[in-house]
């Protein structure tokens, strides 16, 4: 291994280094080493290109420093200079550690807490460093002033301070000022990337080159004088300048290229068709315990005719939580089996899939049809005898993740494949799957409301059917907004929906910047949560218990023996539990309304009266609790998707790709609307020109479509 130079900070690499090029795995960035890289590969980020994607989450304008004296709750987040130490420290429990300090400067002094930092204590105690601190002054319980968790740069650190700091969300080891300085180092690669736009496209776009844009927004150039500077960093956080614009559209005009693709060869397919006889209505009937819904009906309908072409179906059924998309799959797939073809249905987490399989496998039960679940869980000897039943067709259905595509699964005669919660996965593994069978029929299910607009661009390859009307007999989710001074009140009501046989969810949200207050607000609630319910046990699942832990929880509270769960967002897909009939929120004005949405719908499965409480957080902003009143007044996913729109973009919120609404990772369709039907013109302009597969081919590299989201 190369030795790598600490003390060089220069951005054109080490002597002797040969200049950085963008596909250069992350550790020929000095300050990468071997075990950084493997932490960014689990992350997804292998080359340096992949590195300078991660953007900045925001702007701070750190080019005016304040006087302690003159902080005051609410005053948003400021710079402050001064001598800052740590006083004590102390370990409360196993994931708690808290250390207090002060930072003193000419005009005074002000607390300081630092939770789950430990570092700091070695770095600041004694008589402390001289440092810059930023961060928002709040109160503490007992209405003093402090700051909590504040940045810390040390004055006399060799690295200039910027003026405008891009602030970064966590990249799987890497946070903090480490990430900034290493996305600096390599953001001198940007010179060699070649751009995936043909210029004539960009150009008519008014669109500057990928480098351009990259370099910009990690370093951004800022112009002279207070109120420009303030005008230009306004534009960074707005996410409306050029740059971003940019990225949005090649990202948008990937997934148009990349839907225009699988449409084309599809038009080139001929399938098997699938009939069904009248016996088949009878089938169904006997199967089903109810009624299907008219709009059911209608979608059954649709797909019935779809799957006796000729052509392979691609339909997208889109329709609310618990409206009823699982039952229309079970009868395609009825169909198929009938038919003497195989089905595969494949979510995008284990919890989704073994739910799929209850589901379906209980629906499909006196079909007389074998059906398994294959997931990475599955033991070696049973995946293999479920490998074996697939390739020479004894099994009809098989359910799981992405172990139904892997390299050595076949399928004797794969008819048909359902994918649930389609916009977790990339399109490429759809693909996989679908390669596994000659033209086999596909059928995409989503709960997310899409607009129509962007459905027909991130969509465009598929037919659409929609679900608009819940089954009977579903009891209404009452929707109620609270600010965090009705906790109390709030954790007694729950203590009584318990005590009446309910079962009660609090989540938590996991926003990137704050992972660790928010994961200290969940445990700081958590014993005072557990003494307000009366000392029962609380199921807690959030992202860092590994995949056994969370299922474990979640099949307890199905199974009725925990009443009660605190969760980071991680429950939001998977848990069907009828007896849940609370769900609040913490936090909530942080969440996009969509994802709160989602969120509802796993209570209200029964026939138990629930509720949703939504409680905001600390600060809410202005307009938050009025974006939140438009949960409490509908629960039409499309309403909510619209009001999403007008409120914010999808996916700020988080910054996390998979909650965008389609998985977008950097298009927002409040600030990037004019540019979703532009993708769709350069599309159809590259198949034109016969241009289609080498644009699909430069746009993959930067935007590849296959990869798999990470869930939780
Ligand atoms: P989705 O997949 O859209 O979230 P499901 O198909 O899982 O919804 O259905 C949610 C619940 O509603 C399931 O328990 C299912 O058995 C039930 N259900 C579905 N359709 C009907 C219907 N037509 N009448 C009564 N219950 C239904
Ligand atoms: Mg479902």
């Amino acid at each position: 291994m190369p030795l790598r130079d600490r003390s060089h900070k220069g951005l054109s690499g080490a002597a002797g280094r040969p200049p950085l090029r963008p596909w250069d795995p992350v550790d020929a960035v000095v300050g990468i080493g071997p075990k950084t890289a493997a932490g960014l590969a689990a992350a997804g980020v292998r080359t340096v290109v992949d590195l300078l994607l991660h953007l900045p989450q925001r702007y701070e304008d750190r080019s005016e420093v304040m006087a302690v004296a003159d902080a005051f709750d609410g005053c948003g987040p400021v710079l402050l200079r001064g001598r800052v130490s740590v006083t004590s420290a102390r370990r409360v429990r196993r994931r708690l550690h808290i250390a207090d300090g002060t930072v003193v400067d000419g005009s005074g002094s002000l607390p300081v807490r630092w939770f789950n930092q430990p570092w700091v204590v070695d770095r600041l105690s004694g008589d402390g460093v001289t440092a810059f601190v930023y961060g928002s002054p709040g109160r503490a319980r007992d209405g003093r002033l402090q700051l909590v968790n504040p940045e810390v740069q040390v004055v006399d650190d060799n690295e200039a301070r910027d003026e405008v700091v891009p602030v970064y969300s966590r990249l799987g080891p890497l946070g903090g000022r480490r990430l900034r300085t290493v996305i600096k180092r390599a953001a001198v690669a940007l010179g060699g990337i070649e751009d995936p736009l043909p210029p004539e496209v960009r150009l008519k776009l008014g669109l500057p080159t990928l480098g351009a844009a990259l370099a910009e927004l990690h370093r951004p150039s800022l112009p002279r004088g207070r109120d420009r500077r303030c005008r230009h960093v306004a534009v960074l956080n707005d996410r409306t300048g050029l740059e971003h614009r940019r990225l949005a559209f090649d990202e948008l005009l990937a997934v148009a290229v990349e839907a225009a693709d699988f449409r084309l060869r599809r038009l080139r397919q001929t399938a098997a068709p699938i009939r069904v006889g009248a016996a088949f209505a009878k089938a169904c009937s006997d199967l089903l315990p109810f009624e299907l819904t008219r709009a059911q009906r209608r979608v059954v309908d649709e797909v019935i005719a779809d799957l006796g072409g000729t052509r392979p179906m691609a339909r997208l059924l889109q329709g609310d939580v618990g409206s009823g998309k699982t039952v229309v799959a079970a009868l395609a797939i009825l169909a198929s089996l009938e038919a003497g073809r195989q089905a595969a249905l494949m979510a995008p987490t284990e919890i989704l899939a073994e739910q799929l399989s209850r589901t379906v496998g209980c629906l499909l039960d006196r079909s007389g049809h074998e059906v398994r679940l294959l997931t990475g869980s599955v033991p070696a000897a049973e995946a293999e005898a479920i490998r074996t039943g697939l390739a020479d067709g004894k099994i009809g259905l098989v359910i799981g993740t992405h172990a139904l595509f892997q390299d050595k699964v076949a399928y004797a005669d794969l008819g048909l494949v359902v994918v649930d919660e389609q916009h977790r996965f990339g399109v490429a593994q759809r693909q996989r799957l679908l390669d596994k069978g000659d033209a086999p029929h596909l059928l995409v299910m989503t709960a997310t409301p899409i607009p129509r607009s962007l459905a027909l661009t991130v969509y465009g390859d598929l037919d659409l059917s929609v679900i608009d009307e819940l089954p009977p007999g579903r009891s209404p989710i009452r929707t109620e907004v609270r600010d965090a001074s009705a906790r109390p009140k709030i954790w007694r009501f729950l203590r009584s929906e318990i005590d009446a046989g309910g079962q009660v969810f609090v989540v938590y949200p996991l926003i990137e910047i704050s992972d660790t207050i928010q994961a200290t607000a969940l445990e700081a609630h958590l014993a005072d949560l557990q003494e307000a319910l009366g000392g029962i046990e609380i199921g807690v699942v959030h992202g860092r218990l590994d995949r056994d832990q969370r299922e474990r929880v979640a099949e307890r509270f199905r199974g009725g023996e925990l009443k009660a769960i605190m969760a980071t967002t991680v429950i939001e897909v998977g848990l069907d539990v009828p007896a849940a009939s609370v769900m609040v929120i913490e936090s909530a004005d942080r969440f996009g309304l969509s994802q709160l949405h989602q969120l509802r719908g796993r209570v209200g499965r029964g026939t138990r009266p629930s509720w949703c409480i939504l409680i905001t957080g600390d600060q809410p902003s202005a307009d938050a609790e009025a974006r939140l009143r438009v949960l409490a007044r509908t629960t039409d996913g499309f309403e909510i998707a619209e009001a999403d729109l007008r409120h914010r973009g999808p996916g700020e919120l988080t910054g996390h790709r998979q909650w965008g609404v389609v998985g977008f990772r950097f298009a927002d369709f409040h600030r990037h609307r004019d540019l979703v039907a532009r993708a769709r013109e350069v599309a159809a302009d590259a198949i034109r020109s016969g241009r289609l597969t080498s644009l699909r081919e430069a746009l993959q590299l930067i935007h590849p479509m296959g990869e798999e989201f990470s869930i939780g």
